[in-house]
């Protein structure tokens, strides 16, 4: 097979509709309407006539092509990828998009020309050698943020996450061509996608066409929404379930949710770093919750029952033993939140003292009387030991 077996020029040439017949016309027919074409436009005939002359090229150059069973069937498999991959195809416009002709291309290695980009495509089909299957490829990690609350971080819960990820540019479907624009073989790699740099010696090394992009074809006009890149973004949604006892700051690693593979790939992994909002009451050490009760001097020198909220149940109440230190955290047991598996964490309560900022005379009076009471206590005498 040679090189010049497939043009890409046939994208933007209806050869059917220049003989004017239908697709699938017979070999008998194309001929005739071939022979009726190139008589009524032959310029011996026609000497002054130079639409006539082009119609007559035109004609023979699509009965070069329609007139050969080899060809033809090149052909019309040419056109079908032309139109899936979203290049112009004569007054088509461009087609559903379902072929990104960008990918295939990436998937080539070095060497041959569009005979070897068909028969990736075409594997199964006759009249192309040196097939190959398009490689699977694992589709790209991908990493996100997202926010939730303080009980669902606790239980567990799903949440929607938008991506955002590199696609194929929906104005050119990956082409790099103004719409509407027709491509032409990229001279600098001769339509091979790839340059040969020599390194040194006896090596050399073939690398992506800075021309094309590895594209293989080039267009005049830019697209205009990706500048000739062929790239563009996407978002998709997706339900990520994050599994109970997430910890603020926590990346979490969802297998399978990133970026799709290519060609039958696995898709990639998407990693979600998660932030879990405050509670207005309530902190957590593991599975356990914490909280803060604030407390008077007088309920901690004395002892007092004092009353607890719970995340998820009625309050519980917290025993204070006399003479209890400031800042002591008493463990209540199975009174923290409740996980996933059913099994609750213990409530970790920490007593912290409140110094009020006003007296009024009767608490102030009071006071005074139990400083003159504990005026012979020595609180700060361990300050002022010798050997400290
Ligand atoms: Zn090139
Ligand atoms: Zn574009």
């Amino acid at each position: 097979m040679s090189d010049d077996t497939i043009r890409s020029d046939w994208a933007t040439k209806d050869f059917y509709a220049e003989l004017g017949v239908a697709k699938t016309a017979s070999a008998d027919e194309i001929k005739k309407a071939y022979r009726k074409l190139a008589r009524a436009n032959h310029p011996d005939s026609n000497p002054d006539d130079t639409a006539k002359h082009e119609k007559f090229k035109a004609v023979a150059e699509a009965y070069d092509v329609l007139g050969d069973a080899d060809k033809r069937k090149k052909y019309d498999e040419a056109r079908e990828l032309f139109s899936r991959g979203g290049f112009p195809a004569g007054g088509g416009g461009f087609g559903g998009g379902g072929v990104n002709m960008e990918d295939l291309f990436r998937e080539r290695g070095g060497g041959g020309g569009f005979g070897d980009l068909f028969g990736d495509l075409f594997g199964g089909g006759g009249g192309f050698g040196g097939r190959r299957a398009p490689r699977a490829t694992r589709g790209a990690d991908q990493e996100t943020s997202t926010t939730i609350g303080f009980t669902d971080a606790l239980e567990g819960v799903t949440v929607s996450l938008r991506l955002a990820s590199d696609a194929a540019c929906p104005t050119c479907n990956g082409t790099g061509g103004k719409p509407g624009t027709r491509p032409h073989v990229c001279a600098t790699c001769e339509g091979t996608g790839f340059v040969t740099a020599s390194v040194g010696g006896a090596f050399s090394m073939n690398e992506t066409c800075p021309a094309c992009g590895g594209r293989q074809l080039v267009y005049d006009e830019p697209c205009p929404t990706c500048h000739g890149s062929g790239r563009g973004r996407s978002t998709r949604k997706i339900q990520a379930k994050l599994p109970a006892g997430v910890k603020d700051g926590q990346r979490i690693r969802l297998r399978g949710k990133g970026a799709p593979g290519e060609n039958g790939g696995p898709a990639g992994d998407l990693y979600v770093t998660v932030k879990v909002a405050p509670h207005r009451v309530f902190g957590r050490k593991g599975n356990h919750l914490t909280v803060d009760v604030p407390v008077s001097f007088p309920e901690l020198a004395l002892g007092a029952e004092i009353s607890v909220p719970t995340l998820d149940g009625p309050p519980v109440t917290l025993r204070v033993p006399a003479g209890t230190p400031d800042g002591r955290t008493f463990r209540v047991r199975g009174k923290g939140a409740t996980l996933a598996d059913g099994t609750k964490g213990d409530l970790l309560a920490t007593v912290q003292v409140q110094v009020p900022s006003h007296l009024d005379p009767a608490a102030r009076e009071a006071l005074e009387a139990y400083a003159a009471a504990t005026a012979g206590t020595r609180l700060r005498a361990g300050l002022f030991e010798a050997g400290n």
